[in-house]
């Protein structure tokens, strides 16, 4: 499940964003609309000859009020740490400089495999400017153009050669799950209080890269597997308090999971950055439980709780399916419902419901309310069929997908859902025109 790596490393104005744009290619969604996401994005997928990898472009990293020097240190160490395979990208145009030899110092230090990239290279005759980069002790440098596109495949192939091998396709049962939130919500005591309690034990783990960041427990004789238990209790380096950084690392963790924790804080309520995560989670299709933590510092009373679900369930109006549990950390408050539920919303997100009985309910949904009719043109849907699970995704076969309108297709959803138990996962609906 676990995706390569690849991270974009070097100096200012080399060109790293305009290639991490032309590798993340333009995919347009929900999230990445909302301001401050599209902006300067550092986390996309790339694919490439049939291989999906994540990229990150370092240079959006800032390390805020850090001298030059310190934020290229803290951006190839991000790389370093990030990363399976790295990209180093110097400026053709320019030759070497000291900043370029001060990436290349840190980056000798790790044994990740690095791809040395000769960027504004923009016509044959300049190829010949490659060659001083030799100096810098990365093997061949691979000369490409962001403007123009150029030399790109070249590099995609050699950065694919270096990703690791990936294991034969291991059973693996375990319910992957993220905790994913701001700083201070309590993810890390969380984890402690889960990992604390009586009724779990945690497993010994192989000592590979993947599982050292992972942590597995058993609860009720199923496997959990905590991701990235290692981003959640921080190491301490500057910059792990950047909000770029936090992001792109819950992203990836995310990308990771099949179930996400979304966690609030009770005391500070909703803020921005939740919601912006929250979205990630949304839109990547996977199972979503919203945790509001430390429950213990409300003065409640018998509105409380109601009040706080009404907040969420206005602000993270996409979330509708995402079941929201009240705990505290402290307390241990509610905290020995989390891994059935987890659970459950793992199971509903592998849930598959057979056509017939699919097809009863949607027709069913289209006696109740007949599907519309748009500029004379009436909706006609013949057939229902779920052809995925995680999240489970459902074809519609109609006459015309046009008139599938974002309206009927909430409606039909919750039909489905009425008559199903799909708590805690996305569904997607396609309309496609029957042959
Ligand atoms: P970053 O700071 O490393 O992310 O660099 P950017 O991607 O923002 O690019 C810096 C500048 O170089 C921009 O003005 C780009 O348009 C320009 N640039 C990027 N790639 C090329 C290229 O292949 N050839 C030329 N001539 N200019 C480029
Ligand atoms: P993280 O940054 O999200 O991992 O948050 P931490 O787990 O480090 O918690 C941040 C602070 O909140 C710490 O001082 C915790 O002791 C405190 N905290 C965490 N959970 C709770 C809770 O349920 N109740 C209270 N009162 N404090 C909590």
């Amino acid at each position: 499940m676990a995706q390569p790596t690849v991270a974009i490393v070097g100096r200012p104005n080399v060109g790293k964003s305009t290639i991490f744009n032309r590798v993340a290619g333009e995919r347009i969604s929900i999230v990445e609309d909302t301001p401050g996401v599209t902006r300067d994005r550092i986390y996309a997928h790339g694919e490439w000859l049939g291989h999906n990898f994540n990229l990150i472009d370092t240079g959006g990293i800032e390390v805020s009020n850090e001298p030059f020097i310190k934020q290229i240190t803290a951006q190839a160490e991000i790389a370093i740490d990030e990363a399976d395979v790295i990209i180093f990208m110097v400026n053709g145009k320019q030759g070497i400089t000291d900043a370029d030899e001060r990436v290349a110092q840190i980056l000798y230090k790790s044994d990740k495999p690095v791809v040395l990239a000769v960027n504004k290279i923009d016509n044959f005759e300049s190829r010949a400017d490659i060659y001083d980069f030799y100096a810098l002790g990365f093997g061949d440098p691979y000369p490409i153009s962001g403007a123009h596109g150029l030399g790109l495949g070249d590099l995609l192939d050699e950065v694919i050669k270096n990703f690791p091998e990936v294991p034969e396709n291991q059973p693996d049962d375990s319910i992957r799950f993220s905790l994913i939130g701001r700083p201070n919500v309590g993810k890390s005591s969380l984890v402690n209080a889960i990992l604390g309690d009586s009724r779990v034990i945690v497993s010994d783990v192989a000592g590979t890269t993947r599982d050292a960041i992972d942590t597995k427990f058993v609860h009720d004789g199923q496997e959990f597997t905590i991701v990235d238990t290692a981003g959640i209790r921080k190491r301490g380096k500057v910059y792990e308090k950047t909000e770029k950084y936090s992001v792109m690392r819950a992203m990836k963790a995310i990308d990771d999971s099949n179930v996400v924790l979304v966690v609030l804080n009770a005391e500070e309520g909703i803020r921005e950055q939740d919601k912006r995560v929250a979205g990630y989670a949304h839109e990547a299709g996977k199972g979503v439980i919203i945790v509001v933590n430390k429950w213990d510092t409300l003065k409640k009373d018998n509105h409380t709780q109601q009040q706080f679900e009404a907040d969420i369930r206005s602000e993270f109006q996409y979330l509708a399916y995402a079941p929201i549990i009240f705990v505290s950390a402290k307390t241990k408050q509610r905290l020995e419902r989390l891994p059935n539920l987890i659970e459950k919303v793992d199971d509903n997100h592998n849930k598959r419901i057979s056509s017939s009985t699919l097809n009863e309910v949607i027709m069913d949904a289209v006696a109740i309310t007949p599907t519309p009719t748009i500029k004379t043109r009436k909706l006609r849907i013949y057939y229902a069929t779920q052809v995925a699970t995680a999240p489970p995704t459902i074809v519609l076969f109609v006459n015309d997908p046009e008139l599938l309108h974002f309206s009927y297709k909430r409606y039909l959803e919750n039909q489905i859902r009425k008559n199903f138990d799909f708590k805690g996962t996305p569904i997607h609906i396609i309309a496609r025109s029957r042959k």
